[in-house]
């Protein structure tokens, strides 16, 4: 990134150290550390100024040379950091190491790269939602990925078929940085994986070197207890995320104790278009608001937060796994004030996952031991209320322990009200270390005389204005109003001239100073040393409080879902392994929400009939058919993340996938008109969809002309209904009310409608779904609502009749289903196009 300037002539040692460290992390910023300030030097500082608005300025680094340079104090370098990293930049922190000078210069080295997936600050992390660093690789058509979450120690692989299921499984994990090997960029882009990648050399990923890596990294002789003897590109996935965090951030390699082997066989499968279209956990306009977690979401502590967030990205299949989870629902569910006390006693935790692995990558400070003690001190609480509920729930927190010896630890060590941060006194607690209690107490009496001597002096000299102060030019002096300075004392010598006062010291307040300053120096390296040893100590311990706080977290979730249960009205769905869907006044979850306290939300059912298998919904716009569609989603989606839903009845077969191609809205995808993207993702679909599945079709064909349009959706329809290998339960809502004409031949297609009134001449959508087709859209109704002109909608009315009559002429009664029919034979070219169109590209 940064050109260093040719200097052929002497440079100083100072630059030379620069641009050899540079030259080690060409890719990176090199925050280089100099007195009190992060520099950034040449190309780097250019950069830096531009993106942090900070003054560019030069140095000299040889005779006549001058360098670029813009620099941040160390002290506010979190916030700059924040800025450069979340513009897709890498930082080396280049710290002074030792505390000698070595010939003249101090040595200096880079002790870690920071990266979007390597950060560790509190302040540059999402509270609620994983930070993950991911790997991948492809190879001969399969994906390996592995990714990791530095701060909460999470560390999983798995090895996927193909591109789109990489993609998938990316979109469900969203990371913040994703690893891949060089000549993958451009395959990754095209593929549309979006997040921020950064490229590593190949040989990184090679099988044998990444293999190493992790039986290295686990001190381990076998790959087999991980689960990935047979699993070779997720080995050399997890093998590359190792190895760069050794290059970048090695103090966190401690915090990956274990790996995780994963299949995404054990999750429902949602594609990226399915998370968007149900927003799940963002809306489509952006953010939180508006999306189905924020519904969800009443957790109290941030680990809980977070696991809440992995629950709705993966919906469970296997059905004991999600009773489970559903009985630790209902118990606290049915128990109201023991989930109000549980939900108290929880929320005082402070992040114990984070906090946890601070303390074992070495980072932690006295103010995340402060937390680590308030948030020990409220588990026992938390366990004594869970151990009066039922095993139903107690089964599920496996691990939760009330961790007393490292609470006593830190009671005992840590003072009442420590400093922040490193570097300030009064970090241990007196009466822990004997060596400290020493050291404090023989400077006892010179800190007591000091503490007197306003007192004292007030009193010798009679003025009773007279102040003792300290600064960090001159140590402590006595301060003295100029009116009342002509008296005072022979051994009172001037330091300092102020506008009102004059500042004294005397000699033997220095030499007690002196006294109580090299104490203060002493007494900081005992306290920071005891610290350090409490740190270790507690990272004895990780693994103890680490499931701890992942118990604690299961215990919020559950208990947020029951809240939201609760305050909502949902009642528990009862789920089976079969084809079944039966919801009887189901609702949406969100728009329910939104509508609280202005309208009433309509209940619909969505029972399938035995035989059944395409839902065919026609209405009019703005009546609640997209709302239909995806609300049956919804709630399949919260049954199987074991929780309750927003209907009477719900009785389900477990759904493997749900599948969406909603709306001509959208699609910024660039290259691709809308109508292509719609038909990529229809074949997509076709493709992947199992009788398990459940299909959400929303206005397929919308995108092209009427009669295209119409062709596709029936074919759809029929190979949907007809082929073996689907005959998935499907919603589709339509404006063609031609395709009403496809329930008199097929026996599974079964027409609903939204129903209308219009009564006294005015048209009341009352978004009600009930058997039967719809016989007219009210699309000019929706114009008038929309505030179009008069003449516009006088003049839509009569040019409407006048198409409705020349349709009746040309095609009465049922010779249109008789044409229509015979346009889409089971062997139809367009079907069989359809067939044969290559999503995979
Ligand atoms: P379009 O065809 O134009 O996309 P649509 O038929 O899909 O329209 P929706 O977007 O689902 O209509 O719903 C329109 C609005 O109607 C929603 O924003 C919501 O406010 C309201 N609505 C939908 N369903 C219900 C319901 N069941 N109860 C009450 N209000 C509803």
């Amino acid at each position: 990134m940064a050109r260093a300037p040719a200097i052929d002539d002497y440079v100083s040692p100072v630059r030379q150290q620069y641009l050899d460290i540079k030259r080690q992390h060409p890719q990176a910023i090199v925050f280089f550390r100099l007195g009190d300030f992060y520099e950034t030097f040449d190309a780097d500082a250019e950069l830096v100024a531009g993106e942090l608005d900070i003054v560019l300025t030069s140095r000299n680094v040889a005779k006549g040379t001058r360098v670029p340079m813009a620099g941040v104090p160390h002290h506010a370098a979190e916030t700059y950091l924040a800025r450069l990293i979340e513009n897709g930049h890498h930082v080396a922190i280049c710290e002074q190491v030792g505390a000698e000078p070595v010939n003249g210069l101090m040595p200096r080295e880079v002790v870690r790269i920071v990266t979007p997936g390597t950060v560790v600050e509190p302040g540059l992390l999402p509270g609620d939602a994983n930070n993950y660093l991911a790997a991948v690789v492809v190879e001969a058509g399969r994906a390996g990925l592995a990714y990791a979450d530095v701060t909460t120690g999470e560390f999983a692989a798995t090895q996927l078929d193909g591109m789109p299921a990489l993609r998938a499984e990316l979109q469900r994990l969203t990371p913040a940085e994703v690893l891949l090997p060089e000549p993958m960029v451009a395959e990754a882009d095209a593929a549309g994986i979006s997040a921020h990648k950064t490229p590593w050399t190949a040989w990184r990923f090679e099988s044998g070197r990444c293999k190493e890596a992790l039986l290295n990294h686990f001190k381990s002789q076998s790959l087999k207890a991980y689960g990935l003897a047979d699993k070779p590109l997720a080995v050399q996935a997890a093998g590359a995320l190792v190895q760069y965090l050794q290059e970048s951030q090695p103090s966190t390699l401690k915090l990956l104790s274990s790996l995780h082997s994963y299949s995404t066989g054990e999750f429902m499968t949602l594609d990226g278009e399915a998370r968007r279209n149900l927003e799940l956990s963002e809306a489509l306009r952006g953010g939180t608001r508006g999306s189905l977690l924020d519904v969800l979401d009443r957790c109290v502590t941030p680990m809980g937060r977070r696991l809440l967030r992995q629950w709705v990205s993966k919906p469970l299949l296997d059905l004991e796994k999600i009773r489970q989870r559903q009985a630790g629902v209902a118990l606290l569910h049915a128990e109201g004030l023991p989930r109000a006390e549980l939900r108290a006693a929880l929320k005082p935790l402070g992040d114990l996952e984070r906090l946890a692995n601070r303390v074992l990558g070495g980072s932690a400070q006295p103010r995340d031991l402060l937390a680590m003690r308030e948030t020990l001190e409220a588990i026992p609480p938390v366990i004594d209320l869970l151990s009066n509920l039922k095993s139903a729930i107690t089964d599920l927190l496996d691990g939760l322990s009330p961790c007393t010896q490292e609470y006593t630890l830190l009671q005992t060590a840590i003072a009442a009200e420590p400093p922040a941060v490193l570097g300030h006194l009064g970090i241990i607690r007196p009466g822990f270390s004997q060596e400290l209690d020493e050291v404090l107490g023989s400077t006892q009496t010179a800190r007591d005389w000091i503490a007197g001597l306003e007192a004292s002096e007030r009193q010798r000299t009679g003025i009773k204005s007279l102040k003792v102060g300290f600064n960090k030019v001159h140590g402590y002096y006595l301060e003295v109003t100029k009116a009342k300075d002509s008296n005072l004392p022979a051994e009172y010598i001037r330091k300092q001239t102020l506008v009102n006062a004059e500042r004294y010291i005397t000699p033997q307040m220095k030499e007690v100073e002196a006294q109580v300053l090299n104490a203060e120096e002493r007494i900081l390296d005992v306290e920071t040393r005891l610290f350090k040893q409490v740190c270790a100590q507690l990272a004895g311990s990780a693994e103890a409080l680490l499931a701890s706080a992942r118990a604690l977290a299961t215990a919020d979730g559950l208990a947020s879902l029951a809240e939201v249960a609760a305050l909502n009205g949902y009642t528990r769905p009862e789920l089976e392994d079969s084809q079944l869907l039966e919801l009887r006044e189901g609702r949406h979850p969100v728009v329910e929400r939104l509508l609280a306290g202005q309208a009433r939300f309509v209940p619909n059912d969505a029972s399938f009939e035995p035989g059944e298998c395409v839902r065919l919904i026609t209405g009019p716009n703005m009546s609640g058919k997209s709302t239909y569609l995806r609300q049956v989603a919804l709630i399949v989606l919260m049954a199987q993340m074991g929780g309750f839903v927003p209907a009477a009845v719900a009785r389900i077969g477990l759904v493997d996938r749900i599948f969406t191609r909603i709306g001509a809205q959208d699609e910024i995808h660039a290259g691709q008109s809308t109508f292509m993207v719609e038909m990529v993702e229809t074949a997509s679909i076709l493709h992947h969809a199992t009788p398990r599945s459940l299909l959400i079709l929303d206005e397929i064909g919308r995108g092209t002309s009427t009669y295209d349009g119409l062709s596709i959706a029936w074919a759809v329809i029929e190979y949907i209904h007809n082929h073996p290998k689907l005959r998935a339960r499907t919603l589709f809502a339509t404006h063609y009310h031609e395709l009403t004409q496809l329930a008199a031949q097929l026996p599974g297609v079964r027409n609903y409608n939204v129903a209308v009134s219009e009564a006294d001449g005015r048209v009341v959508f009352l978004h009600k779904i009930i058997p039967g087709g719809a016989d007219r859209s009210y699309g000019i109704h929706v114009g008038q609502l929309a505030g179009l002109p008069q003449p516009v909608l006088h003049r839509a009315q009569e040019i409407l009749k006048e198409l409705e009559d020349a349709a009746r002429q040309a095609a009465p009664g049922t010779e249109l289903l008789a044409r229509q029919a015979a346009l889409f034979p089971e062997s139809s070219p367009l079907l069989q196009e359809l067939k044969a169109l290559d999503i995979e590209g």
